[in-house]
């Protein structure tokens, strides 16, 4: 529920909402510094990073202190630095978070925050505008803008294109947003180009069979669906599971061993990025939604499908979940002819089990 605060706009100061720059008519009851055009906008920031930014926006807007030495000021100066960005970090974070969740309206207002809080922190040249530029680009394609979305990427563009020490990560991203804006306007030989780029950039950043090559591989597979190369489309979304299921295979037993010596976790299992494994659950549950419509039933493959998802949650701090799909997935894997994937799951399901919160 949003509360409406009309606002006493000072005679003579023009204040311009949040997401739009429009004259403005409301204010955030709680910074008292942030303003917005309709009620609608003022949802739609709240839904998106509002109450994450809310009590750190006032002493950035606050007047500047009357400081007298040289001294002062440079500190002053550095703590607004500082501040930009520690918000930067969060309206990305929060941005990347609402797009691997499936939901780009509620990501648009974070990445717009990002991008304004990297102009006022590094310039308008800078390679650091390009996340932000790159999230706009992919909101807009998932939400059907595709000239907004081009606009955004030929700004991505232009910049690396200024700064041609940036990172393969960086050119990845921006080959995958090319590739799924190509797919949305039905060019899909331009869509596959693009996204082969993407899957080879990650490849050469982390190695074959990494996950992090996996999103430009699920777009493409979902190209060569639409061009009637299901046998294609198929092999990749097994790969895809596959290396899913074997890469945080390998880090929940890592983990248990760690756990069992009585030692700390080695440093690769922080590795996971959270946005990597959120956008993960989305595109298994796709690829079993897909599947689920496949004339031919693989319930091996729906199995490993259900394992991979519940590892991810359990990754993400979700025990719960983890437990429900790992029962599931148990109950599948005991009718298959191979018992090896039944036992690893019951291994799983116990470990998850002991993450559950204790019910009084
Ligand atoms: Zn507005
Ligand atoms: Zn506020």
């Amino acid at each position: 529920m949003v509360s409406v605060y009309p606002l006493a706009n000072p005679k003579g100061v023009r204040l311009l909402c949040e997401l739009c720059q429009s004259p403005a008519f409301l204010q955030c009851p709680d910074c008292r510094v942030t303003y917005y055009c309709t009620p609608e906008h003022q949802l739609s920031d709240r839904e998106s990073v509002h109450p994450a930014l809310c009590h750190l926006l006032g002493p950035l807007r606050a007047p500047p202190p009357a400081l007298c030495s040289d001294e002062e000021r440079r500190r002053n100066t550095e703590q607004t630095a500082q501040l930009r960005r520690h918000l930067l970090q969060l309206c990305l974070e929060a941005a990347e978070r609402h797009l691997g969740a499936g939901m780009p309206s509620q990501s648009l207002p974070a990445a717009m925050h990002s991008l304004r809080f990297s102009i006022a922190l590094h310039g308008l040249r800078s390679s650091q505008l390009v996340p932000p530029y790159l999230l706009l680009a992919e909101a807009s394609i998932r939400l059907g803008h595709l000239t907004q979305a081009e606009e955004y990427l030929g700004q991505a563009r232009w910049t690396l294109l200024k700064n041609p020490d940036c990172s393969l990560g960086l050119l990845a991203k921006l080959h995958r947003n090319q590739g799924l804006l190509f797919s949305a306007r039905g060019n899909l030989a331009e869509a596959l180009a693009h996204l082969a780029n993407d899957v080879y950039y990650n490849t050469c950043l982390y190695g074959t069979g990494n996950v992090h090559a996996s999103p430009g591989c699920f777009h493409m597979a979902n190209v060569f669906l639409r061009q009637k190369k299901a046998g294609i489309a198929e092999s990749l979304y097994t790969e895809i599971t596959d290396s899913w299921h074997a890469q945080l295979s390998r880090m929940l037993r890592r983990q248990l061993s760690a756990a069992q010596d009585q030692r700390a976790s080695g440093p690769e299992d922080e590795c996971l990025d959270k946005g990597l494994a959120t956008e993960a659950v989305q595109i298994l549950t796709e690829i079993s939604e897909i599947r689920q419509g496949a004339p031919k039933r693989e319930p091996g493959k729906l199995v490993r499908n259900l394992h991979a998802k519940a590892m991810l949650h359990l990754v993400l701090g979700d025990a719960a979940r983890a437990c429900e799909l790992a029962r599931k997935a148990l109950l599948m894997a005991k009718d298959l002819p191979h018992q090896d994937e039944a036992g690893a799951i019951q291994a799983f399901l116990t470990m998850a089990e002991s993450k559950l919160p204790i019910c009084e």
